[in-house]
């Protein structure tokens, strides 16, 4: 289905070749915008523009990683070459590297730091720039269920979620008077290829324990995001909105 809520908009959208990402991007599109293409796989970043041009929706493809400052220099040079305005971003690449604390090695550390943290701080400050001179600005930025409960074998990646957190909070009163609101959405346990690898048994104790009685789908917290990404959710920012299925209330 597809609405004006977004039109005239350009979005950026971080990592979404795939899973929540490419939910959000075909989302956005469908409500009207024209969306910039994120991720570090060019061939999946190919074929979701393909997509999203079906749709009759401007596209550009930028891909890279968020945490690389060179790779996101190069991709701000394109975005203002191509599009006059960017008008929202969402922060949505993340990665997971497992592993008990005695166990965690300093690179599963950095790489889940570098990507997840380091790459909100790196997309919003260049965001924010081009976002200033038009005041005006939507950013959206996903945390997670883990961020608010902890979770075993997940200290690299709370921590980044925690952080992406405590960004979101003290942007949304730094931004607001350029008139950029910046809020995050908490995912409980959703159906995408981050969570595929978990073994089946553990999945459905997983899912036991979600009052919904489901695992969330990419498309669950797309919705959520199209409403903070539109001028619906205009007077609200600095807010961490949960999309769990009520695991955690
Ligand atoms: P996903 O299926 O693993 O997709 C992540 C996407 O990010 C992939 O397309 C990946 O590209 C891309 N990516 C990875 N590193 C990148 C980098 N350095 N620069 C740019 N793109 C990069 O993950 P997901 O489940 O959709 O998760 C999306 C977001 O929601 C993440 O921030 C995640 O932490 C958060 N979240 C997910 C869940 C869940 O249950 N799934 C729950 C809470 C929060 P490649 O495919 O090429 O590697």
């Amino acid at each position: 289905m597809t609405n004006n809520l977004l039109s005239g908009k350009t979005a950026l959208i971080t990592g979404c070749g795939r899973g929540i990402g490419k939910a959000i991007a075909l989302t956005l599109a469908r409500a009207g915008a024209d969306i910039v293409v994120n991720d570090i796989d060019q061939e999946t970043a190919e074929n979701l523009a393909a997509e999203i041009t079906g749709l009759g929706r401007k596209v550009l493809i930028c891909c890279g990683s968020v945490g690389s400052r060179a790779d996101i220099d190069a991709i701000f040079t394109k975005i203002k070459d191509e599009f006059e305005h960017l008008d929202i971003l969402v922060n949505n690449a993340g990665i997971t590297r497992d592993n008990m604390l005695m166990k965690m090695t300093d690179q599963e550390w950095d790489q889940v730091m570098d990507v997840n943290l380091k790459g909100v701080f790196y997309c919003t400050r260049a965001a924010a720039e081009m976002m200033k001179e038009q005041a005006y600005g939507k950013v959206v930025n996903l945390t997670s269920v883990t961020a608010l409960t902890g979770n075993v074998g997940q200290v690299n990646y709370a921590a980044s979620k925690a952080g992406v957190i405590g960004i979101t909070k003290t942007l949304a009163r730094e931004l607001a008077r350029f008139q950029i609101t910046i809020n995050a959405v908490a995912p409980g346990f959703i159906d995408t290829p981050m969570t595929a690898s978990i073994p089946d048994e553990i999945k459905q104790t997983i899912v036991r324990g979600i009052p919904l009685g489901r695992a969330g789908s990419p498309e669950d917290v797309a919705n959520l995001v199209k409403f903070l990404a539109s001028d619906e959710s205009a007077y609200i920012t600095g807010q961490i909105i949960s999309c769990n299925g009520g695991i955690y209330i």
